[in-house]
């Protein structure tokens, strides 16, 4: 049994899925259900009994408390956080209480109850922490992408808050000893996709026939990984990482954002032309850029590669067609999301549609 925070997510939610096809080991997952959690991505789990889904903040001590004595995982994998740049610019405060606090009275309660571990759990027992490469800052563009040992330079709320987090949960491991496994990895992309986010937005807008927002020149670099590869890393990761360390997750992917929106509008034009017969990219709309934008990430995962023999299954080319046609093949998953929250959000973020 493991226990997943921040389950219903984008990531957390493939995560779960991902585990319980690979395997019959149960997971408990705890999520808050903010804007960015939605069941309906678990929906094939709903009669499953080696899923249990609980509604609980990683911020709230004693509950988490309660379900590790209750559920005796051998693992806790920390999904859970507030995520999108954007609205870290707007309004960070949430970005520090769950980000910051949430991980500190996570990583009490799990040090609670690692303590009292027999001897073979405690040793057997990981705390994988899952963050990101924007706790690096930003790069040049000649210089080389970040490893393990690049400095710590976050520019964002979120990515401060995100190194913050980072720097917790390393001190737990050298100051308690909790065996912590931490994972800095690239942009992830794929289906259930929260679509505040570029390639999600990207599609919905290109077929809802509205503008293809693009931030400032659009030749911000970003590093893509498919969601899927993100899992099977952290698979890997919590079976054979040494405690302590950390490892980067990428997929060797760098792509300015405008060239990743033509991608989508190509793919878009090859699978559901638009009734008219014009390409999807007349659609692409420049927009006034993103205050501090970080200009290019990439990440060097080959510590991964070489101590851990992992390696992504997708090109960004095969994982964005397969992402263009589950987003085409899934109406109503696309539909329950925009039709809540994220339609009042898209409102701040880009004025009226
Ligand atoms: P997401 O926003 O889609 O999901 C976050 C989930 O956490 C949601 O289900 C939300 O309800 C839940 N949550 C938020 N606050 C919570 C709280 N206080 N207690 C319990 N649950 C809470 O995010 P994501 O894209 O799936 O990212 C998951 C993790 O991976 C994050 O830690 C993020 O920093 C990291 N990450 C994301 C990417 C990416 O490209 N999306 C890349 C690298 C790392």
């Amino acid at each position: 049994m493991i226990l997943v925070t921040g389950g219903a997510g984008f990531i957390g939610g493939n995560f779960v899925l991902d585990w319980l096809n690979q395997s019959n080991e149960a997971i408990i997952n705890l999520d808050k259900l903010t804007y960015a959690g939605n069941l309906d991505t678990l929906i094939s789990l709903k009669d499953d009994p080696r899923h249990r889904f609980i509604r609980g903040d990683i911020g709230d001590r004693e509950l988490i408390g309660r379900l590790l004595v209750e559920f005796k995982p051998r693992a806790v994998v920390n999904f859970a956080a507030e995520s999108h740049v954007d609205r870290s610019i707007h309004g960070p405060s949430e970005f520090i209480q769950t980000n910051i606090v949430g991980t500190f009275n996570l990583l009490e309660a799990v040090r609670d109850y690692w303590n009292g571990l027999p001897a073979r759990e405690r040793e057997a027992f990981r705390f994988l922490h899952v963050s990101t490469d924007e706790v690096y800052g930003t790069l040049e563009p000649t210089d080389h992408p970040f490893s393990e040992t690049t400095a710590y330079r976050p520019n964002s709320p979120y990515s401060a808050s995100k190194a913050a987090s980072d720097h917790l949960v390393r001190a737990w491991h050298h100051t308690y000893g909790l065996p912590v496994l931490t994972t800095n990895c690239s942009n992830n992309y794929g289906p259930y996709h929260f679509p505040e986010k570029l390639i999600p937005l990207v599609i919905l807008n290109a077929l809802a026939e509205k503008p293809l927002p693009i931030y400032g020149d659009g030749q911000q670099i970003r590093d893509w990984l498919f969601v899927k590869d993100h899992c099977s890393a952290l698979r890997r990761i919590l079976e054979a990482g040494t405690t302590g360390e950390t490892y980067n997750v990428g997929g060797w992917n760098e792509k300015a954002n405008l060239d990743v929106v033509r991608a989508i509008c190509a793919l878009l034009d090859e699978l559901k032309p638009r009734a008219d017969g014009r390409p999807y990219a007349e659609q692409i709309t420049f927009v006034t850029d993103r205050p501090g934008h970080d200009r290019r990430y990439a990440i060097d995962a080959r510590k991964l590669e070489r101590e851990l023999g992992w390696k992504p299954a997708d090109t960004f080319e095969t994982g964005l067609r397969k992402t263009v046609m589950w987003y085409l093949a899934n109406a109503r998953w696309v539909q329950n999301v925009t039709s809540g929250a994220y339609l009042d959000w898209v409102q701040i973020q880009y004025g009226e549609q």
